[in-house]
């Protein structure tokens, strides 16, 4: 059976990528006739809050996107993330790592790598156990690592030089995105990944890091990323409207869906749809890799 899921972090609306990330998932999950599920990753601390969670869930569930199943917040299910280092540690895979408070945060608040932020440098790999309560760093393997996209077709990495052992627990507590993402795909049985291609540098360290957890590696597509109407990134700035911002501007879910559904290869123009009416026509050899703008009457 087939389980594909979507899996944001509830640090804001979802804007266009996400939802269109989200749709990508649910149609080729229903395709194949499999099950989809939401996850929300609220383990990055003060930056996650449930509320915002909850609007995601709302907004999804508008445009007709819904879990089939519970949805999961990582930050209930600390005592997995606990159990698959405990079995890293004994594997030999962790070490601890003092480095500066600050270098810590850049390196683990956000799963993005392009956003300015260096691979670790490796500074703390020969230090000797000392602990759970200090800052955990995974030992990766040297080597590439080749995979096939389901869009971008085939991929290879050096997962060193991209992120650097990556950090998968943090001195405050927290667990990192890393490891939360490996662990409930593979606990829930995720069999696809879909998500935006600002994500695909970070897959050669997954794949890594669930190899050392004798993990299923799941299929992975990187959808290009939706930008505003002139190519700049979407943000505040730019306007990422989210569903119910662009309500307010008129634009209602199931146009929503259809511009999506049209910018997913589904349909010949954007036209108001439900995520049903597409699910015949979707294809991944017809989706678009590339950036995609959003209508210029739209944001
Ligand atoms: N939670 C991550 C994000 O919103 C996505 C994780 C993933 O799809 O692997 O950026």
């Amino acid at each position: 059976m087939v389980l594909g899921r979507f899996a944001p972090s509830p640090t804001g609306v979802l804007h266009l990528g996400n939802l269109r990330t989200a749709l990508a998932s649910w149609l080729s999950i229903r395709a194949a006739g499999g099950r989809w599920i939401i996850r929300m990753e609220d383990v990055d601390g003060p930056r996650c809050r449930r509320e915002l969670g909850v609007v995601q869930l709302r907004d999804l569930a508008a445009l007709g996107l819904e879990s089939d199943v519970p949805v999961v917040w990582q930050s209930e299910r600390s005592s997995r993330y606990h159990e698959a280092l405990a079995r890293l540690r004994e594997a030999g895979r962790l070490y601890p790592c003092v480095c500066t408070r600050r270098d810590l945060q850049l390196l683990a608040s956000a799963p993005h790598v392009e956003d300015g932020l260096r691979p670790y440098p490796g500074r703390c790999r020969e230090r000797a156990w000392e602990g759970f309560d200090r800052a955990l760093r995974f030992r990766l393997p040297d080597g590439r690592v080749a995979w096939e996209d389901l869009l971008l077709r085939a991929q290879a990495d050096d997962p060193g030089s991209l992120t650097g052992d990556p950090l998968l627990f943090r001195r405050d507590g927290c667990f990192a995105y890393h490891l939360a993402v490996v662990v409930d795909d593979g606990a829930q049985g995720v069999t696809e990944v879909v998500r935006g291609a600002d994500l695909r540098s970070v897959t050669a360290t997954q794949i890594r890091l669930q190899e050392a957890l004798g993990l299923p590696r799941p299929a992975y597509a990187h959808l290009g990323l939706v930008t505003a109407s002139d190519g700049s990134r979407l943000g505040k700035r730019a306007g990422a409207l989210g569903v119910e911002g662009l309500s307010n501007c008129q634009v209602t879910p199931v146009e929503i869906t259809g511009w999506l559904g049209w910018s997913l290869g589904c349909l010949e123009r954007p036209e108001p749809c439900s995520p049903e009416d597409l699910v015949q026509s979707f294809d991944w050899s017809k989706v678009p890799a590339g950036e995609v703008r959003v209508p210029e009457t739209w944001i």
